[in-house]
Formats: C-alpha cells, structure tokens, sequence
C-alpha cells in the first residue's frame, strides 16, 4: 500500500511491471528528463512512453502490423485478376511486391479512373510490406491532411511528421477526389517533401499529374511536390471500366439477385 513516505514514482517499477510493459520501464527516466527539459505537456510524455512499447509490440507481428496500418479493406495480389486490368503487369507488381522499393525509400503512384484496382493494389503491396517487417499506415489524402492540420493546430506539425519518418511506407489514397484548399495543399507539401529519400508513399490518384496543379490550387506547389514524389518512382496508369461495374448491365450476377439487387445498383 501506498503511504505518504513514498516518494512520487517510487512504486512505478512495480506498477510497470504488473502491465508487463518492459519498454516503459527502460524508457521512462530518459523520458520524464526529456520532459522537464522541454516543458512537455502531460499527455505528450504518456505518449511517447505508450508509443514505445505499442511499437515495440506491434514490431512482434505482422497481424498487428496490419492492424496498425488501418487499412479500408483486405486486399491481396492473389484475388488481384490481372488478365481484367493488362495496364498492370503482372511482373512488375510482382516486382514491387519484393519491396526493394520500400528498403531504397522510392516511391509508387497508381493513376486511373474510378473502380481500376488503384486502392486494390496499394493495400495489397502495402500488407506484403507489413508481411517484410515494415511499419506501414494508409490514410486517404483527406484523413492525412486533417490529420496534420490537428497536429498544426497543437503546435506540433513538426513532431508528428517527424513521428511519421518511424513507417518505412505511408499510403496516401485518393489525391484528386476533391480540389484541396490552399493551407491543406500546403500539408500535403509537407507531408511528401519530408518523406522525399527518407521513407516510401504509395500514393493513388484518378487524376493525372497534368491536373495536381489545379487539385493542389497552385501550380509551384504541384510541381516542387510531383518532383519529390518521382524522382524515385515507379508509375502505373490503370485503364479500363469500373471492376465495380464488371458484368454488369448485360447480366445479373446470382449474388446480386440473392441480395435485390439490380443490375445497375
Ligand atoms: P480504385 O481505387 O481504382 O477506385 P478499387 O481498388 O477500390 O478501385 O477497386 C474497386 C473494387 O474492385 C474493389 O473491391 C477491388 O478489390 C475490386 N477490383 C478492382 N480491380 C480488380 C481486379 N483487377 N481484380 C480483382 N478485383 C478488382
Ligand atoms: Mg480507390
């Protein structure tokens, strides 16, 4: 029991170790120093201490690599029909599947309309990245720049991009669904530039990069951006249809008619 000859922390090592967080109990001194030395807040102290041994633990799995990473869907390379989009060469994303791309910090952009397999194909190279061991998170473009505009507001942009250099690939879905303002611009900016040679993007667009300068509001921005984003990196423009739409209008697929569906729902 507590009495009030304890010294503040003195029981910390044993309530440390009831959690069986080992890596706070080797963090913590270093930690709390480095604390009182730049006035962090309280909640920034816990973080950084939780943040040890989440990532600690989370380097134990590749289950909770992939739990990390929040990804929208499951998505594999083997339910992947490539003979349903030839745009992606069944070579070369086996290639990017060996992931030598994500050990050299470059890049890969799929470009192409709606329903062509773009955020099909980042998930299942970014799972087979979490499969190697490395730490990934996927984000639409939307979510990133809320994200940073959060940690802008709190005065830690900084931190939290530096944060961000931890995962070896960072998928940014969706650049281009919506015209970007110009501050949002400005993060997403910052967001590749501080990747640029340090870490991978997968990044998915269904515009062009002839049209970023209108979806980025300026055209400066855009380029100083796409010039980071391909200095190394591989390009793939997806073609074709919606897969969404595959089959349908000529044919009612069984599952379709189980569920009440038409076929142009
Ligand atoms: P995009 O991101 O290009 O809009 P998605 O990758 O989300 O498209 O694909 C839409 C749906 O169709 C997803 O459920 C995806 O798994 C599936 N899909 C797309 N292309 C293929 C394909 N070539 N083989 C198998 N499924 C596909
Ligand atoms: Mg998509």
């Amino acid at each position: 029991m507590s009495t009030t000859t304890d010294k503040p922390g003195e029981r910390l090592p044993y309530l440390i170790s009831k959690l069986k967080a080992p890596r706070i109990a080797e963090r913590l001194d270093q930690t709390a120093s480095s604390a009182r030395e730049n006035s962090w807040s309280y909640e920034q102290f816990l973080e950084t201490l939780l943040e040890a041994e989440v990532f600690a633990r989370d380097a134990s799995g590749t289950r909770n690599r992939i739990r990390h990473a929040s990804f929208p869907a499951n998505k594999s390379l083997e339910d992947f029909d490539f003979t349903a989009q030839p745009a992606a060469e069944r070579p070369l994303i086996q290639h990017l599947a060996q992931l030598a791309w994500v050990t050299e910090h470059a890049n890969v952009c799929f470009f192409g309309p709606p329903g062509t397999g773009k955020t099909h194909l980042a998930i299942a190279l970014a799972i087979r990245a979490c499969q190697e061991g490395h730490r990934v998170a996927f984000a639409t473009a939307q979510q990133w720049i809320d994200r940073l505009e959060a940690a802008q507001h709190s005065n830690s942009l900084d931190q939290e991009l530096k944060r961000l250099e931890r995962y070896g690939l960072l998928v940014i879905d969706e650049i281009g669904y919506l015209p970007l303002e110009r501050q949002a611009a400005n993060l997403l900016f910052a967001l590749i530039a501080r990747r640029y040679e340090r870490g991978s993007v997968i990044v998915t667009s269904n515009r062009g990069f002839e049209a970023w300068g209108e979806i980025l509001g300026d055209q400066m921005v855009a380029a100083a951006l796409i010039d980071r984003l391909v200095h190394h990196a591989q390009i793939i423009a997806l073609k074709g249809k919606s897969y969404r739409l595959k089959d349908r209008g000529s044919q009612v697929k069984p599952t379709d008619q189980a569920a009440g569906l038409r076929p142009s729902a």
